[in-house]
Formats: structure tokens, C-alpha cells, sequence
């Protein structure tokens, strides 16, 4: 049976990896987030290469109404989602005193509290169906943290919190939730993010990646897209349906230390 998945912040980075890695399977998807009209259009297309149908909905992770059009879409197109990947995020990295009142705002929706607006919409289909599969695209920073992150390590410490009370409510009724924590990735969020970690450290562009990023990662290497779509792909297979309420990290042994 061709499977439906949403996955949130699906026009780049991390969550166009894990749409690509279901539609490989044949899913059916629907993608979401920002960006040129052309580029989504090519990767909606490319998406629909294996036999599953691709739609694009723009609904903006800060508005509640939106988010609950996109899942009211994706039942409507498809007749019901197995499977949400909530994994759309942004990021800002300021000392916490000049932290920009509207930056903790925005991150806190987008990372946090839109999560919590699509499990609210999916999870009555899921139930009637009695099966489902929600993943949730956290961090390392959902288990540790780092200095002039406060925001995304609230928020990310905040969707592990979410996935393990959804867990217990869900668990009988073959619905699992659970979280990824990747270490970096190298996409646009984190590119987007060495000049300001330069600045609040006083440090070379090179030195974010060398002696920041990938100091705690053991290493000493970027996690790969294509690894944490393949850990979604395990995550929403009957093989992992004892696993919930629970974190995976992909972080090269970061949070072992
Ligand atoms: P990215 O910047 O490449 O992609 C972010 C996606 O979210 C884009 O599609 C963007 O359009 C979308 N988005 C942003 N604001 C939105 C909004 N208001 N409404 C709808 N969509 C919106 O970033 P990424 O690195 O691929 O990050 C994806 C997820 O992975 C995030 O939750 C991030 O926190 C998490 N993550 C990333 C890393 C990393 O190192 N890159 C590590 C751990 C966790």
C-alpha cells in the first residue's frame, strides 16, 4: 500500500533528504517550506520520479491555521498520512542578552510549537486508523547544549519533551513518536550560521567548523543528509514499532561525551 508522509521544511536541507528517501520507496509526499516557486516546482517533479505523487503546500510553520490546512490537504489529496516528519527549524545564535525578543519568538514556533500543531491535526486520522509513524527532526541540542543557542536549545529540548508525552498516549494505538538528534549537518541553516558564531566568538569562519562544530564530534566529520533520511526510513518501518518515545542520535558520538 503506497504510504502518505508530510514532511515539514521539505525545500531543503535535512527534510528534502528524507522526502527524497520516501519517495525512493514510493510514497506519496507532501512537501512544505519556503523558497524560488522554479525550485520547488523541479523538486516536487523529481520527487514523483518513483510512482508516488508529490504536492507542494506553503503553509508557514508560525501560523496554527496554516499548519492545519496542510494536513487537512494531505487527507483530503491522499485519504490520510502515515507518516508526519516534523523538521522544519531555524536557527540564531546571539549571547542570550542581546538575544532578539522576535528571533526567540520565531524559533520557538517554528521549532516547538508547530510541532505541536500538526500532531494535534494528524493524530485523530491516525488514530481511526490505528497506525501512524511520527518523527520528529530534533538535535543533539534536544540532549546537550551550547552557548548562544538558547532559543533552539529550548525548543529542540522542548520536542523531546513533547515526544515522550505523545508517546504514552499514543502507544496503543500503534502510533509511534520519536526523535532524531543529528550532530551537524552541513545544509543551509548551519552554513548560514559560521559568520555570527565567528563574530560572538571572535574566531575565523574556519575555526566555527574545525574547533566548534566539530569539536565535540568525535569524528571529526559532518553527518551526512542521506544518513538521517535513512534513519527515517528505518524509524517509520514495521521493524522499529517497539521503538518510541524515544531519541536516536546521528551526532558521531558528540553526546557520548
Ligand atoms: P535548512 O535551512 O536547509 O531547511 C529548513 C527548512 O525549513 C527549509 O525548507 C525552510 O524553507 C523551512 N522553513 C523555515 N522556516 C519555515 C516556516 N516558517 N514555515 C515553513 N517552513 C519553514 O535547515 P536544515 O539544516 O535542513 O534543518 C532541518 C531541521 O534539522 C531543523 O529542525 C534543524 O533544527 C534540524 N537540525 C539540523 C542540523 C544541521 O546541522 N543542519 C543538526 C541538527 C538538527
Amino acid at each position: 500500500m503506497t504510504r502518505t508522509v508530510v514532511v515539514t521544511g521539505s525545500t531543503s536541507g535535512i527534510g528534502l533528504g528524507i522526502a527524497k528517501a520516501f519517495a525512493a520507496e514510493g510514497a506519496n509526499l507532501v512537501i512544505n517550506g519556503f523558497g524560488p516557486a522554479d525550485e520547488i516546482e523541479a523538486n516536487r517533479k523529481a520527487l514523483e520520479a518513483h510512482g508516488g505523487k508529490a504536492i507542494y503546500h506553503g503553509a508557514d510553520m508560525t501560523k496554527p491555521e496554516e499548519i492545519a490546512d496542510l494536513i487537512a490537504t494531505a487527507e483530503k489529496t491522499f485519504g490520510g498520512v502515515d507518516v508526519l516528519v516534523n523538521n522544519a527549524g531555524i536557527q540564531h545564535v546571539s549571547p542570550v542578552e542581546d538575544f532578539p525578543i522576535d528571533k526567540w519568538d520565531q524559533i520557538i514556533a517554528i521549532n516547538l510549537t508547530s510541532s505541536f500543531h500538526t500532531i494535534r491535526a494528524t493524530v485523530p486520522g491516525m488514530k481511526a486508523s490505528k497506525k501512524g509513524r511520527i518523527i520528529n527532526v530534533a538535535s543533539a541540542h534536544a540532549l546537550v547544549a551550547s552557548p548562544y543557542k538558547s532559543a533552539y536549545v529550548a525548543a529542540k529540548h522542548g520536542i523531546m519533551g513533547l515526544t515522550k508525552s505523545v508517546a504514552l498516549e499514543l502507544a496503543e494505538f500503534g502510533i509511534t513518536i520519536n526523535a532524531i538528534c543529528p550532530g551537524y549537518v552541513l545544509t543551509p541553516l548551519v552554513e548560514k550560521q559560521i559568520p555570527d558564531t565567528a563574530k560572538a566568538r571572535g574566531i575565523s569562519e574556519e575555526q566555527v567548523k574545525t574547533d566548534v562544530m566539530l569539536r565535540l564530534q568525535a569524528t571529526k566529520e559532518f553527518v551526512a543528509i542521506e544518513e538521517v533520511a535513512a534513519t527515517a526510513i528505518f524509524l517509520a518501518s514495521d521493524a522499529a514499532k517497539q521503538i518510541t518515545g524515544t531519541s536516536i542520535s546521528i551526532d558521531g558520538g558528540w553526546t557520548a561525551q
